[in-house]
């Protein structure tokens, strides 16, 4: 067969190859051990928890290396396109501080950088000079077929070779038709697909080392795999090849569900001439369901999706801190050494990745965000919250800007110290956490069981007394003394069990003494600093809080 008459056949118009794109599209200069990487989404989504780990590994790993992190826009599925998703998965990025330095850009910003375009659809000419220079080197053919093949044909098919020739040779059925079929099928208009021409052989094995996995051995590919669709449409392995070639890609961090085309990858590079980029296929990010492990989903698991985290106010530090620490296990140990280093300090590595599936643990998460939150400055805090308030609660988003002063004031109770609180995990606690601080007490729920170990008129008395004693301006020591003395004055007995015969019994120190106290000011057993809270509440909002008392009781 001529395929060079082919190739001009299928592609009058095109009348470039591979060596003119990759003349066009410069060798990046980067320093030694620079490493290209990118952020393929399709545009199908929301941007799910598994994408934005790839990434951030991208971008981690392009940043350590002094690199380029882009972000191209693989959009060749029209018919699972979502409109706008481009941008949304490009402001997820952004929201997350993963920001590429090159390439899309979302719909409303023109793209930056020199090996675009960065959208795939507007790369069709290119995709079909590849695919031309591959027909002329007999390494893919048209396919007439209408659709793929169903199963039912392929087993009719098989049976059918079996029959005749007693030897089954998997391969499409256009992959012989001669060059006059093809013509023929051109001039009644038939559209066409390109396909591979495989030369695997599929009892042989290659080795191949991604940066995730390590070294394996897989088995040569054998398949036919379409490379243009019957549209002019490339499939993803194909675009690949050509994108990260010209856009010069040094690894490719993708899912797990790429691992299994390997193989045909591998083989269309090599069928190119082309060396292909060091893959690292990330491990997919697991949970416990009734005591068994699976995958995270996207239909039932709403953590699924990185829109989740915004909106239940994690910091977008935590959950990154949270990802980077699924990767790379160390990071635990280096943030407790480190506990005041930006994590972008941390020696990130994508071989240090793990091949096992990774569990998502809400309470680890939680751990790592209370401990952001503890790090962080009231003023940051108080800027985060506002932000979060005003997309999830534009009445706190209010509150937070005209009692600025004193919204200030309470988000730094126990903050900036040597030892800061870990209490909030999520802006979204912040609200009720600190309810008795921002509103009036009538409006905060009090849970009763709190109070149940107590006389509720001796707990009226006991404040009665306490707001006699209390001064604003006392120092806390002044405070604790002034404490102590009518804490004896009342002179509970301290013999805990005897508190269910005898209420007033269990009021026997001073530290059970601030509890009813602490309950009693801020309706919870357990809060931040009680000589703080009343000083920032004052005298005035403790006398109202009696009469609320009074009449909740
Ligand atoms: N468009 C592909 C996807 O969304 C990208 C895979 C890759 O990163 O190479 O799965």
């Amino acid at each position: 067969m001529d395929y060079k008459k082919l190739a001009d056949l299928l592609y009058p118009n095109i009348d470039k190859d591979i060596n003119y794109y990759r003349n066009l599209y410069k060798k990046r200069d980067l320093p030694k051990g620079a490493e290209v990487t990118r952020f393929a989404p399709s545009p199908t989504g929301y941007m799910h928890i598994g994408g934005f780990i790839s990434a951030l590994i991208d971008s981690r790993l392009a940043e350590t290396t002094n690199g380029v992190f882009y972000m191209r826009l693989e959009d060749t599925d029209q018919k699972r396109e979502i409109k706008n998703a481009g941008s949304i998965a490009y402001d997820a990025l952004l929201k997350f501080c993963v920001k590429p330095s090159e390439g899309y850009r979302g719909e409303s910003l023109p793209e930056v950088g020199e090996y675009g375009p960065y959208v795939q659809s507007k790369r069709l000419h290119i995709y079909h000079a590849f695919a031309k220079e591959m027909v002329a080197n007999g390494n893919a053919y048209p396919c007439f077929c209408e659709k793929a093949e169903s199963k039912q044909d392929i087993l009719k098919r098989r049976e059918e070779q079996l029959d005749n020739t007693d030897t089954l040779e998997d391969k499409d059925i256009c992959r012989n038709l001669t060059l006059e079929q093809i013509e023929d099928n051109l001039n009644k208009g038939k559209k066409f697909a390109i396909r591979l021409k495989s030369q695997g052989d599929i009892n042989k094995f290659i080795k191949v080392v991604d940066r995730i996995k390590g070294e394996r051995e897989i088995r040569e590919n054998t398949k036919d795999i379409i490379l243009i669709k019957n549209n002019g449409i490339p499939v993803y392995a194909f675009a690949h090849l050509v994108d990260d070639t010209l856009m010069g890609t040094t690894t490719v961090i993708r899912g797990e569900e790429w691992y299994q085309s390997l193989s045909a990858h591998l083989e269309l590079f090599k069928l190119c001439g082309l060396t292909p980029p060091r893959y690292a296929h990330t491990p997919v990010i697991c949970k416990l369901d009734n005591g068994n492990k699976r995958k995270i989903s996207k239909r039932s698991d709403p953590e699924a999706d990185t829109r989740y985290y915004v909106k239940e106010g994690y910091p977008v530090t935590a959950v990154l801190e949270y990802l980077i620490n699924l990767a790379n296990s160390d990071f635990e140990e280096w943030r407790k050494q480190n506990p005041f280093l930006h994590y972008t300090e941390f020696p990130f590595s994508v071989d240090k990745i793990g091949s096992n599936n990774p569990m998502f643990d809400f309470n680890k998460l939680n751990d790592v965000s209370k401990n952001v939150f503890a790090r962080m400055t009231a003023q940051e805090v108080y800027d985060g919250y506002l932000q979060w308030c005003d997309e999830f609660d534009k009445d706190m988003y209010n509150y937070l800007l005209t009692n600025k002063d004193y919204a200030l004031k309470v988000l730094n109770i126990e903050r900036e110290g040597v030892n800061p609180r870990k209490d909030i995990c999520k802006y979204s606690e912040i609200k009720n956490y600190y309810n008795y601080m921002f509103f009036d007490l009538r409006s905060v729920y009090l849970d009763f069981t709190n109070f149940e170990h107590f006389d509720k008129c001796l707990l009226l008395k006991i404040y009665e007394s306490y707001l006699e004693i209390f001064d604003e301006s006392d120092t806390k020591e002044d405070w604790f003394n002034k404490i102590k003395l009518i804490a004896e004055k009342y002179n509970f007995c301290t013999n805990n069990k005897e508190y269910k015969l005898n209420p007033t019994s269990y009021l026997g120190n001073t530290a059970t003494f601030c509890t009813a106290l602490r309950i009693m000011i801020t309706g919870k057993q357990q809060s931040p600093d009680l000589y703080t809270i009343c000083v920032l509440l004052g005298k005035e909002k403790l006398k109202q809080n009696l009469q609320v008392l009074r009449e909740k009781f």
